[in-house]
């Protein structure tokens, strides 16, 4: 039997312990084995995991209330932002919400923000691969992070980009911002790393809590100060930012904050 053979399908431990008793030395072209075939010509096309179609619907406007997509719905598209729950005043601000709807009822039709936070990125786009590895970097980058007892502050108008939704929000008082800026500097540095686009700069740190369609900015900053007023009514809005969330499709992962 030859020494070193690998004619066969694979060479055993013994032939390799015959080899090396032997000491013989064989040369490189006879150690080429014929290439093994491939996992993929074994098995098969990689076939997507069912939770990769989770986000995999058609883009009716009429399923968002009327919201239109930013970005192009595709499938494997997970769409990605990073927050702070604004749980400890959920109830005041849910009140809030429901008051203000009462209020502008006659002149705009309001919807309220339903899981109220705090956004730390823009809405992004992950692929269903990345979505691991994203929030791994995440935490890491996250790890010396302090966490901190902040407020919100007052009322303020937001559009999106496109003008095609405005905001009414509770920004973050202004005390706090260098605190919360210091907790988006290593979430932004991750987008980078990922080639997502940052956070606006300057960044207006704020908790949504209603929304319309189209740009209603002018006839909002009109009524801000009588909602401001409805708001006055509530205690003190304190918002917990001990721990940072990432948002991806129907995935939710939580960073605590030292
Ligand atoms: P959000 O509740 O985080 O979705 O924010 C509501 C809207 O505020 C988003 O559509 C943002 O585009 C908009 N926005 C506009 N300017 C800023 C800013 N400087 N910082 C944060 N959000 C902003």
């Amino acid at each position: 039997m030859a020494l070193v053979d690998y004619g066969g399908s694979s060479s055993s431990a013994s032939e390799d312990e015959e080899s090396s008793e032997n000491n013989q030395t064989p040369t490189l072209s006879s150690l080429k084995r014929p290439a093994l075939p491939t996992a993929a010509a074994l098995l098969g096309p990689k076939k997507p995991k069912p939770e990769e179609f989770v986000e995999d619907v058609v883009d009716d406007p009429a399923l968002h209330g009327g919201r239109i997509r930013s970005f192009k719905h595709e499938r494997g598209n997970w769409a990605t932002y990073v927050y702070v729950p604004a749980a400890a005043c959920a109830d005041q601000l849910e009140e809030f919400q429901a008051e203000a709807i009462a209020h502008l009822e006659p002149h705009l039709e309001l919807q309220a923000n339903d899981s109220l936070h705090l956004s730390l990125s823009r809405t992004v786009v992950l692929q269903y691969h990345q979505i691991d590895e994203f929030s791994r970097s995440l935490q890491t980058a996250l790890s010396s992070s302090v966490g901190f007892t902040a407020t919100l502050q007052g009322l303020r108008i937001y559009t999106n980009e496109e003008r095609t939704r405005t905001f009414i929000a509770a920004p973050l008082d202004p005390a706090f911002v260098e605190k919360m800026t210091a907790i988006l500097q290593p979430i932004d540095q991750v987008m980078l790393d990922y080639r997502l686009q940052q956070f606006y700069d300057p960044a207006s740190f704020h908790v949504s809590l209603l929304w319309c369609l189209g740009d209603q900015e002018a006839l909002l900053k009109d009524k801000l100060q009588e909602l401001q007023e409805l708001l006055e009514d509530q205690d003190t809005l304190t918002l917990a930012v001990n721990e940072v969330h990432l948002k991806c499709g129907n995935k939710d992962f939580t960073y605590r904050l030292k």
